[in-house]
């Protein structure tokens, strides 16, 4: 029997990237599954990857709402309840690095940016949890919310918000772990390093750029030791591996770390010293 069969779950942000993965990857494994996201037309293509690869139109449930706004909240609990009945896992992933309308990085962007970088990642995530606990509760569920390497401890001058709303998610899911784990429902968190998705194009990069970005970073070691970008699948699986008891149940609270090695690299150590000094 699939390992998610009779489980329903919600999954933000999947008219793109991780979450489409995730969402792919919970269905064909047997989950019911919410897809949600704001632009329509992209959530119709997860949801037609989905049928292609076979899963019933039944076991979807497509919302298109904003995750910020309390409507849209609650439109992804109620049409889920009305659709399968409950809820077993929430995978809060919905996020971005909101660009500054001014064009401007580091202390220079606007109190505006900061407000809306964090209902994106951080404030719809504190929300989504107090709306689907009692439903996860009655089920002993599962969250899993997705971070990211821009949490820390390494500084993140380029976009700052966008790091503090991170290492703030990072705090809530070890907080809200221990709060929620004595009614028998887990918390946990991936942090992705790069990613190959959607991402970066909506922070206004071409996809010129967005090649020219991963390229560069994949390409330097003091980057990615690695050598690659990840893809979203990389991700996805961890989600689903922290939202599979029988696999994690003894994980609370933590944040898996999914980066290619970039996040151990310090500069100092990312040159080989010894060809420097014999040169
Ligand atoms: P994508 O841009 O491909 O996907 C982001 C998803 O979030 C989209 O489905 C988008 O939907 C949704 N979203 C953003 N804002 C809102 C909103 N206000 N309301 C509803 N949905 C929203 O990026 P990723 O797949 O890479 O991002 C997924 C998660 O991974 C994010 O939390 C991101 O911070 C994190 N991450 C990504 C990394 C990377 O390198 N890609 C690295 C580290 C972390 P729509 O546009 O339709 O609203």
């Amino acid at each position: 029997m699939p390992r998610f069969s009779g489980k329903t779950v919600i999954i933000t942000g999947s008219s793109n990237g991780i979450g489409r993965s995730a969402a792919l990857l919970f269905a064909q494994d047997g989950a019911n599954v919410t897809i949600t996201g704001r632009n329509s037309e992209r959530l119709v293509e997860t949801r037609q990857l989905l049928l292609k690869s076979g899963i019933s139109e039944n076991n979807v449930n497509l919302v298109v709402a904003d995750v910020t706004t309390s409507e849209g909240q609650d439109e992804l609990i109620k049409t889920t309840l009305n659709k399968f009945g409950g809820i077993d896992i929430l995978v809060n992933n919905a996020g971005a690095a909101i660009t500054d309308p001014n064009r401007v990085t580091g202390t220079d962007q606007s109190i505006e940016t900061y407000h809306k970088t964090m209902q994106t990642n951080f404030q719809s995530v504190i929300q989504m949890t107090q709306k689907a606990k009692p439903h996860l509760i009655a089920s002993k569920g599962e969250i899993v919310n997705v971070s990211s390497i821009v949490a820390g401890p390494q500084a993140q001058p380029m976009s700052i918000y966008y790091g503090i709303a991170k290492a703030a998610l990072n705090q809530y899911t070890r907080s809200s772990a221990i709060d929620l784990i004595q009614h028998g429902v887990r918390v946990n968190s991936v942090s992705p390093g790069l990613v190959s998705t959607g991402f970066v194009g909506a922070m206004g990069m071409t996809s010129d750029m967005s090649n020219k970005f991963y390229g560069f970073h994949a390409s330097h070691k003091e980057c990615i030791p690695a050598g690659v970008i990840g893809q979203p699948e990389d991700i996805a699986n961890i989600i689903l591996f922290l939202a599979d008891r029988k696999l994690s149940s003894y994980i609370v609270g933590r944040t898996i770390v999914a980066d290619g090695g970039s996040t151990l690299v310090m500069g100092m150590q990312a040159h080989n010293i010894a060809s420097i000094l014999s040169s």
